[in-house]
């Protein structure tokens, strides 16, 4: 029988998470979840140079937010722990040394002085940087004596001098290597941490993955990681190198550092945590990165991630790097955002009327969420539209702005107060009644609808984006219709006619 399906998402904790990297863990979940596989967290914390203590957090939190769920991993635990590196270093410097006793790896003393100068070196010979094993010469003597002068060494990975390393991957075939162009990369570095050549395989090794998807940026480091597979003598997994999103023009990795911009010149987020702060669903954005390098068939774009997860396969998985879509997002939200039911819509629209500053009324917020969820793209955009409903106070819009297309001061008015006389007398305030009224009231104006809902639709609400007119007058209530209306018409004085 085939290895159980095993994978894990292994982010180093630098900062949030890249949008890449929610790709990456997203795909390895879909994985796991059609093969009712483990999916691993895996923390890769070894570089303390670029350690950031609170980037774990973000870190776990952005994965929650999209639903990607762990079997294994720091908080929840597993049989194959710990799961952060920082933690298994014994495990490491163990592997390391054995790499030794084994003749397959050698303690390296050079200092950074003398590395630079091999390169200065190489450099004005026209050759290619990179360390030239001198230390890969010293006889055990030699070595012995250096440490007993208390020198500490690193460990490097003594690669094979000729030939050729082949990589099987499962998306680009043979990959093959030669030799020649290889280094005796560092394996554990002096202080006793290893680099990730070494622990990620000691780690997929110790926590029996059984598939290896990551970006592709590591195909390059691959023929060294076969190596130490071939000299540990373990099961190697099945190697996966997705391919990478590129900025939405085709060039260039999407980077923090150097953001990607849309065709109106706007700046795309790279961090996850800058699509949840704007508003966008979880369901979208995993959505719209499970489009990007993989596809679901039929032509559809469209899906959710239970249906994904039925779907997915690994020979539907484009190696050739693809470019952001990013005008597929908003519309990929919008879809999703039609299809929450409606408690589920209210439940995360309050957090963001709340943090806009609004006090939001339950009865309310069920009121309203029917009436914008047609409209909204984000849910950040209820504020704008939908707010107004939320205020203590009501704001009137600027008088100026009541008038519509060809209209003037004197039309608005009568308008308004058409409008006031007819409404008053309605007994009920219901959308289809004053729908009628006031479409009916729009012929005898000899205006056309988007006049008069115009007129309606700012003085009610105070703006001219809205949701719908006659549900948005029968949740403000006639009264309080009324009450806006009037204060419309009186303002309207202020303007010359
Ligand atoms: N820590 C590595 C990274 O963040 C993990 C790569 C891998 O999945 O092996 O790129």
């Amino acid at each position: 029988m085939a290895n159980p399906v095993r994978v894990r998402f292994a982010p180093s904790p630098t900062g949030s998470l890249h949008i890449g990297g929610l790709r990456t863990a997203l795909f390895n979940w879909l994985y796991a979840r059609k093969h009712n596989g483990a999916f691993v967290l895996r923390i890769e914390d070894t570089d303390q140079k670029r350690y950031d203590p609170t980037a774990l957090a973000t870190l776990t939190e952005a994965l929650r937010w999209a639903g990607l769920h762990w079997d294994e991993g720091p908080d929840v635990g597993g049989a194959f722990g710990p799961y952060v590196q920082s933690e298994r270093l014994a495990l490491y410097q163990q592997w390391a040394q054995w790499l030794v006793d084994n003749g397959k790896a050698y303690k390296c003393f050079c200092t950074t002085e003398r590395l630079a100068q091999v390169n200065k070196d190489k450099e004005a010979r026209k050759e290619l940087p990179g360390y030239d094993r001198f230390c890969r010469r010293l006889t055990p003597a030699e070595v012995a004596e250096k440490e007993a002068q208390g020198l500490k060494p690193v460990i490097r990975m003594k690669m094979p001098l000729d030939g050729q390393t082949v990589v099987q991957d499962v998306l680009r075939g043979d990959v093959v290597f030669e030799n020649q162009t290889q280094q005796d990369a560092v394996l554990l570095k002096s202080d006793g941490f290893p680099t990730y050549h070494l622990a990620h395989v000691v780690d997929d090794h110790f926590m029996q993955i059984s598939h290896v998807m990551r970006a592709n940026e590591w195909l390059p480091s691959a023929a060294l990681h076969m190596q130490l597979w071939l000299a540990f003598g373990w099961e190697i997994p099945v190697y996966v190198h997705l391919p990478v999103m590129l900025n939405p023009n085709g060039k260039g990795k999407m980077s923090k550092r150097n953001p990607p911009k849309d065709k109106y010149g706007n700046i795309i987020p790279v961090m996850v945590h800058d699509y949840i702060n704007a508003g966008y669903l979880p369901e979208a954005l995993d959505n719209f990165l499970a489009n990007i390098g993989w596809n679901f068939g039929e032509e559809r774009e469209l899906f959710t991630m239970a249906e994904a997860v039925e779907r997915f396969d690994l020979a539907r998985i484009n190696p050739a790097n693809s470019a952001f879509p990013t005008e597929k997002l908003d519309w990929l939200n919008g879809e999703h955002l039609r299809a929450l039911p409606l408690d589920e819509l209210a439940r995360r629209l309050r957090p963001v009327l709340e943090k806009a500053g609004f006090s939001v009324d339950e009865t309310l917020l069920q009121q309203v969420t029917p009436i914008v969820q047609t409209r909204l793209k984000t849910l950040n955009e209820v504020v704008a539209m939908a707010g107004f409903f939320f205020r203590a106070e009501f704001i009137p819009a600027a008088p100026d702005k009541l008038p519509q297309k060809k209209m003037d001061a004197a039309s608005t008015r009568l308008a308004l107060e058409q409008s006031i006389s007819v409404l008053e007398t309605l007994r009920d305030f219901g959308r289809e009644t004053t729908h009628a009224a006031v479409e009916k009231l729009t012929e005898t104006l000899g205006l056309n609808n988007s006049q008069l809902f115009g007129v309606l639709r700012t003085a009610v609400s105070g703006q001219q984006v809205s949701p719908p007119l006659f549900e948005t007058m029968e949740i403000v209530g006639q009264a309080e219709t009324l009450r806006r209306l009037r204060l419309a018409l009186e303002s309207l004085k202020t303007l010359a006619a």
